[in-house]
C-alpha cells in the first residue's frame, strides 16, 4: 500500500473515532472565527488544561474582535495572565484591531496575514471555523502521521512539514473541522508523545505501519535540540512604605510587560537600600534560560526610574509574567 492510500484509508476511522471520543472543551461549544482564533492563539505552547479557564474568562471580557480591539494593551495582558508567552496576547490584540476594521478574512492567505498567525494556526482556523480544506500540521500531527506511515523523515525539516501538508490536503474530507480536530485529538489522547502510545484504543491500529513493525516509539525522528543560552541576572524587589518598584520592560524577552527591576549580570543590591532577603530562581524560555538572583530591598526613597505601586494595585492591574513568580511571593505576604 502506498503512503497516499494508507492516509486515504485513515480518514473515515478517524472521523468515527473523533465523533465518539472527543473531549468536551469550551472552545468546541459555540464557535465563531474570532473565538477559534482566540483558542488557537492560547493553545500555542500551552496545555489544554491551562487554557480552559483562561479561554472562558477571556471570551467573557472580550466577546468579539471589536471588544478586544477597543481594549487597552495592559488590560489584555492582565486577562492573559497565567498563559505566558505574552507576544501571543499582543499579536492577538493587533489581529483583532485588523479584523474590527476589515472583517474576518475569508481565505487561508488572509488568515495567515494576521499578526502572529503561522501556517498551523491559519490551517486550524480555516478548517475549524471557515469550512476550508486547509490542513494544520504541527508536531502532534507530524508525530501521528510519521507513525502511521513509519516515515523516518526529520520532522524539524520544513520541507517534510510541507510534504505532509500536501498529502493531507489531498485526502481532506468535507467535514474538515472534525478531521482537523480529530488529528489533534488523536495526538493528545492516544498517540501521545512520551512513553508508549495506547495503540489498542487507536482507530488506526490495523492500518498503522509503525505498530505493524512494533516500532511506534521510533517515530517521529527529529534533530537534537539546540542548546539554550544562559543569562545570569539580578532582580530587585524594591519596597518603600507599602509600595513596590516596577518597570515596564522596554526590549528583549517580555518587552512591554511589567516586571521587577532587572539587570543582566551581577550587581550590588545594597546601593539601593537595606537588603532583607535573597533567593535564586531559574526561568526557562524556548531558547534562553534566566538564572536570577533576587533581592528584597527596603529603599529609603521612591526612585523616579520606576513605577511604584501597592501589592493590591499590582494584583488588580499589572500582569507580572510567571518568570518573576519566585520574587512575586515577597509582595504577596
Ligand atoms: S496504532 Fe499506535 S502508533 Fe499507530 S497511530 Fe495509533 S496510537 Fe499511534
Amino acid at each position: 500500500m502506498t503512503d497516499e492510500e494508507r492516509l486515504a484509508r485513515a480518514v473515515a476511522p478517524l472521523l468515527e473515532w473523533f465523533s465518539a471520543n472527543k473531549r468536551d472543551l469550551p472552545w468546541r461549544k459555540c464557535r465563531t472565527p474570532y473565538s477559534a482564533l482566540v483558542a488557537e492563539f492560547m493553545l500555542q505552547q500551552t496545555r489544554v488544561e491551562a487554557v480552559k479557564a483562561r479561554y472562558v474568562a477571556f471570551l467573557r471580557q472580550f466577546p468579539t474582535a471589536e471588544a478586544l480591539a477597543a481594549a487597552d494593551e495592559d488590560e489584555v495582558f492582565k486577562c492573559w495572565e497565567g498563559l505566558g508567552y505574552y507576544t501571543r496576547a499582543r499579536n492577538l490584540h493587533r489581529a483583532a484591531k485588523r479584523i474590527a476594521c476589515e472583517g474576518f478574512p475569508a481565505t487561508w492567505v488572509g488568515v495567515k496575514s494576521l499578526p502572529g498567525v503561522g501556517d498551523y494556526t491559519a490551517g486550524a482556523v480555516c478548517s475549524i471555523a471557515l469550512g476550508l480544506k486547509e490542513p494544520a500540521v504541527d508536531g502532534n500531527v507530524l508525530r501521528i502521521l510519521t507513525r502511521l506511515l513509519a516515515d523516518p523523515s526529520n520532522i524539524d525539516d520544513l520541507a517534510v512539514k510541507r510534504r505532509f501538508r500536501a498529502m493531507l490536503a489531498a485526502v481532506y474530507p468535507e467535514n474538515c473541522a472534525d478531521f482537523c480536530e480529530g488529528l489533534m485529538e488523536l495526538g493528545a489522547l492516544v498517540c501521545v508523545p512520551n512513553g508508549a502510545p495506547t495503540c489498542g484504543a487507536c482507530p488506526w491500529v490495523t492500518l498503522c505501519k509503525a505498530h505493524e513493525e512494533g516500532k511506534e516509539t521510533a517515530f517521529p525522528v527529529r534533530l537534537p535540540k539546540r542548546e539554550r543560552r544562559v543569562v545570569d541576572a539580578t532582580v530587585l524587589v524594591l519596597s518603600c512604605g507599602d509600595k513596590f518598584a516596577l518597570e515596564k520592560r522596554k526590549k528583549g524577552l517580555l518587552s512591554g510587560l511589567f516586571g521587577f527591576p532587572f539587570f543582566e549580570g551581577e550587581m550590588d543590591p545594597a546601593q539601593f537600600g537595606k537588603v532583607m532577603d535573597c533567593r535564586r530562581a531559574k526561568h526557562v524560555f524556548t531558547h534562553v534560560e534566566w538564572h536570577m538572583t533576587g533581592y528584597l530591598v527596603e529603599a529609603s526613597e521612591m526612585s523616579c526610574d520606576y513605577l511604584w505601586k501597592t501589592a493590591a494595585e499590582i494584583e488588580a492591574s499589572c500582569a507580572i509574567p510567571s518568570a518573576f513568580n519566585a520574587f512575586k511571593q515577597w509582595i504577596e505576604k
